[in-house]
């Protein structure tokens, strides 16, 4: 079986709420095995809604709607989604019964527009809703099926939980999983790990996808089978496939900053950081990674504007004074050089102490955040070199 999704709010269309619905719905879906074609998000506009229920139905079997389900007339995913598959609202006094009921349980009396909410597509399932007044309903035809769900996030995770992964294990037998695992690597551009890897990107299942942050890469493995033990298989097998491929490239399940910091922790190193700019990429860095402030003996930091001397020899002698200082094993200093017309800057990087003395430098554009985190991973990236050698 495989799925499209569809947020409704024109909220999300102005920006103003986050769509996290569908991130959920995202992961509960691979974790049934149901493959994800699309997500949509679709104002509040009855239309609009409809037509995109229809083209989602002409390419998968399943449409999961979140949103719009409220009691107020910008509310309109109902009535869209009876326009799309060409069937009459029908009024479910039961429903309506319960609707009355849960606001009694909370000592209001009901407003009539609530009302609208006991309306579901003729033939609809109706999926009764214990946390909120919005019910929810199921309805298909010979295109597939669309479940429609209250946008109000805990009261959609209550009903996926508790009525749709039901519906959709019991009624639809779908049994399976889709396991995704992540390895991280560095040290190798983008372009040159794809044409490694390509023939492996272009297979079916495992699916295998990479994404690229600061010099860093994600490689995502994502298995799709009947049994978890199946697919965690499937997982292994590309697995050794890439490591066997990209060796050194591959820092393994955690990230380069959380793998050196493991590796620094494992041999009771400890770290003292000097960097020439309020910015802190390094330090910023090494604290954002579980247990790498417990590591840090001390931090320098300063604006280095017009700093006399080439950067080189300051990165040198900041990394050796900070080290001292602070009595740490290693001492890491960075200093940015002038910034060139090309808008590049020569940014040096050092190191003393128990990983050796060293001095290495990139050329970064440092016109944007990206660029300054890529100081970070150069620094981590030579200390799991430097790890690695030891
Ligand atoms: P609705 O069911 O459209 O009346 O939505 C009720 C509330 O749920 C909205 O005011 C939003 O704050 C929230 N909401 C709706 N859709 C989403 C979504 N896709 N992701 C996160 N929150 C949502
Ligand atoms: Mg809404």
């Amino acid at each position: 079986m495989n799925a499209e999704i569809i947020a409704v709010g024109s909220e999300l269309l102005l920006g103003e709420t986050i769509d996290t619905n569908s991130a959920y719905l995202a992961r509960h879906l691979a974790g049934m095995g149901i493959g994800l074609y699309r997500k949509a998000v679709v104002g509040d506009n009855e239309v609009r809604i409809a037509t995109m229920i229809e083209e989602a139905l002409a390419r998968v079997d399943l449409v999961i709607c979140t949103g719009g389900l409220g009691p107020t007339v910008d509310d309109v995913t109902r009535e869209a989604v009876a326009r799309a598959v060409g069937r009459p609202l029908v009024f479910h006094p039961a429903l309506l019964e319960q609707i009355e009921a849960r606001f009694r349980s909370f000592g209001r009396t009901m407003s009539p527009s609530n009302r609208r909410q006991a309306y579901v597509p003729e033939g609809a399932q109706i999926v009764e809703n214990p946390v909120g007044t919005a019910p929810s309903f199921i309805v298909s035809d010979a295109r597939g099926t669309v479940v429609v769900l209250p946008g109000v996030p805990s009261e959609m995770r209550y009903l996926w939980e508790h009525a749709i992964t039901p519906y959709l294990r019991d009624e639809r037998g779908e049994t399976g999983v889709i396991l995704v695992h992540t390895l991280y690597a560095t040290g190798m551009s983008e372009s040159t790990i794809g044409e490694i890897i390509a023939d492996l990107m272009e297979q079916e299942n495992p699916t295998v996808g990479i994404s690229a942050k600061r010099g860093q890469y994600e490689l995502r493995i994502g298995a799709r089978a009947e049994h978890q033990a199946a697919a965690a298989a499937l997982v292994a097998e590309t697995e050794a496939t890439l490591r066997e491929r990209l060796g050194e490239v591959i820092i393994g399940n955690e990230t380069l900053e959380q793998s050196v910091v493991t590796a620094l922790r494992a041999r009771g190193l400890t770290l003292a950081i000097a960097e020439a700019t309020l910015r802190a990429p390094i330090w910023r860095a090494v604290q954002a990674t579980p247990g790498g402030g417990a590591i840090v003996r001390g931090v320098q930091l300063w604006q280095a504007d017009g700093a006399a001397g080439a950067a080189a020899e300051r990165a040198d002698a900041a990394a050796r004074a900070v080290r001292e200082q602070y009595g740490a094993a290693v001492g890491l200093g960075a200093c940015v050089g002038d910034r060139a017309a090309d808008g590049f800057s020569d940014v040096w990087l050092a190191c003393d102490g128990d990983l050796g003395t060293h001095r290495w430098s990139r050329r970064i554009d440092l016109n944007t955040d990206e660029g300054w985190g890529f100081i970070a991973t150069s620094a981590f990236d030579t200390f799991r070199r430097l790890l690695g050698e030891q």
